[in-house]
């Protein structure tokens, strides 16, 4: 599969740029109130580690906006303001963040917009229109009869429109609705009509394993179209899974490598060693390490190097005696007790060798074998036509 990136315009929010075929950048949301500054930017810290690039928090009062100077003085990614209803916190945040998000479907009358586009606009930085299905306008409500992708992208196209009429086009757009079907349809009806940057997400998709599935199936979808710029797995759980779910969507579609991909032979008749254990205290034990190194855990011998050819490095499990094996090769045979052991050393090593410095390779046109490609902007040209595109069919 080849996947043609769809050409979007560039923004800046802090140091991280979004669209213009820039890295597909993974964000989460923190979970405590902002006022509690320890407990936020502890958690932000966790989800950097594992790869957070952009961080959002809510800003529900006056005590949140207030704290944003305090966290934003102790992290260093870029840090977005989320705001509903009362746009008076949005302008208070603008003065801080690097970028603030407003629904325009609950913030009330234009004027109001147009004062937060002011603001972001006399700081210098982007925002981010997020339409929901939950808060669509009444016209379109009326029009449609009740939430469709076709309100949501129209909603969204409306919102920008209108600032566009202000002056502004520092801004991306996410459109969010739970329904897998109703999210992807309004990005992809979106997507066709516009180039702004898209922030993608499935919305309230639900628990650590249901909601990484939604994801990974909306977004997947999405992303393999080359639609997408910025991305958030919403999970009811740690920000951190979020993250992690965000990289393995993007690593399985070879948008983005980073850190270790274990990859762990499913067990049969066959099985030697413990691979379920080998394979979950792997991931654990290597995830400080960012150099994109792929790792096998296979159950036996009979077919271990063949299948572990893909790997850079990986281990197969024997009678008493397990053999370690690079990139198809073996190396030695290892007592099956001390496996686990000599591999961490060895992908330690690899890791090492591999130099961490150049831990990421994050552009696409950087891989070997690239299966991404970006759009000319003569393949996508928005204003070329604003009619309805049609759906694709599923
Ligand atoms: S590697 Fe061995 S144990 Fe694992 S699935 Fe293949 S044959 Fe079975």
């Amino acid at each position: 599969m080849r996947i043609t990136r769809k050409k979007t315009r560039q923004i800046q929010v802090g140091s991280v740029k979004i669209g213009g075929g820039a890295p597909i950048a993974v964000q989460s949301m923190t979970v405590p109130h902002p006022s509690d500054v320890q407990g936020t930017v502890e958690q932000i810290h966790q989800m950097e580690a594992v790869g957070c690039e952009l961080v959002r928090v809510a800003v529900p009062d006056q005590d949140a906006a207030a704290a944003l100077p305090k966290i934003k003085a102790r992290i260093s990614i870029p840090l977005i303001a989320d705001v509903h209803f009362d746009h008076r916190l949005a302008l208070k945040a603008a003065e801080v963040v690097d970028c603030v998000r407003i629904n325009p479907g609950n913030i009330g009358p234009w004027w109001r917009l147009a004062e937060v586009i002011k603001a972001v606009q006399d700081q210098g930085i982007p925002l981010r229109v997020g339409v929901n299905g939950g808060s669509l306008e009444r016209p379109l409500l009326e029009k449609y009869g009740y939430p469709t992708a076709e309100a949501l992208s129209e909603s969204a196209l409306n919102a920008v429109h209108a600032i566009e009429d202000m002056g502004f086009t520092n801004m991306k757009v996410s459109l969010k609705a739970s329904d897998v079907h109703m999210a992807v349809d309004a990005y992809w009806l979106f997507a066709h009509q516009s180039d702004y940057p898209l922030h993608i997400g499935i919305t309230e998709a639900g628990t650590a394993r249901t909601g990484a599935v939604k994801s990974a199936i909306g977004l997947g979808w999405l992303l393999s179209q080359g639609i997408g710029d910025t991305l958030r797995v919403s999970l009811a759980a740690d920000p951190v899974e979020e993250v992690k779910v965000g990289f393995e969507i993007l690593k399985s579609l070879e948008l983005r490598h980073r850190g270790v991909n274990v990859i762990a032979c499913p067990t049969c008749g066959r099985v030697e060693i413990d691979v379920v254990r080998l394979a979950n205290e792997l991931e654990k034990r290597l995830s400080h390490i960012k150099m994109p190194l792929n790792v096998s855990v296979l159950g036996c011998v009979v077919n271990g190097i063949g299948e572990g050819k893909e790997a850079d490095i990986g281990i197969a499990g024997g009678q008493g005696m397990g053999i370690l094996f690079k990139r198809g090769k073996l190396v030695k045979k290892v007592p099956s007790e001390e496996l686990m052991n000599v591999l961490i050393d060895e992908v330690e090593l690899m890791a090492l060798e591999q130099n961490d410095a150049h831990e990421e390779v994050s552009s696409p046109s950087a891989s070997p074998v690239s299966r991404v490609t970006i759009a000319s902007h003569d393949s996508h040209d928005a204003s070329a036509s604003r009619e309805l595109p049609v759906l694709p069919s599923r």
